[in-house]
């Protein structure tokens, strides 16, 4: 079973190490990857891959990731073998958009042909939210209306977590 975490602080610096001791306590639900964003003011961060929670943030740096706000993930696979780019969070093709998921969503393969303009870059149901915000943003809706309308349109049992830049 997966977890999510999100945190906002008001320094910089600890976000990461904060996300990073969430993770850890939540180690005893079982998963088989890992992940974290941090959004820097200027842009979203994403690091991620297969392994532990300290195998993975020792690897990938996840220490070097500054800023105020962040989500984290550990996953267990459901739609999508396990591989790096299945690891949470999935971003959305303007890289604006971040979300961590826990759950499915059975209705992602219609939800992935409506939005055939987009570029998946995993094979997970869960990325389908990042694109379904970002399509409805650029439709003109504002953050809470596409939050309301994207989970409208999502069928399953699920909690997510999203940061937009
Ligand atoms: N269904 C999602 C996936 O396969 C989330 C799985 C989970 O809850 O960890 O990536």
């Amino acid at each position: 079973m997966c977890s999510i975490i999100a945190y906002a602080s008001c320094k910089d610096n600890d976000v990461s190490s904060v996300l990073l001791d969430a993770l850890s306590l939540m180690e005893y639900r079982g998963y088989d990857s890992v992940g974290i964003a941090v959004l820097n003011g200027s842009s979203i961060n994403v690091r991620k891959g297969i392994g532990n929670v300290r195998e993975v943030s020792n690897k990938h740096r996840f220490d070097e990731l500054v800023g105020r706000v962040g989500i984290g993930h550990t996953r267990w696979a459901a739609y999508g073998h396990v591989s790096n780019n299945n690891a949470h969070p999935h971003t959305s093709c303007n890289g604006k958009i971040a979300i961590v998921h826990n759950g499915i969503i059975d209705n992602y393969m219609e939800l992935r042909e409506m939005l055939k303009s987009h570029k998946f870059k995993s094979d997970t149901d869960s990325e389908v939210i990042a694109h379904l915000l970002e399509h409805l943003i650029s439709k003109g809706y504002n953050l809470k209306d596409a939050m309301v309308n994207t989970l409208k349109l999502l069928n399953g049992s699920y909690a997510f977590v999203a940061l937009l830049d």
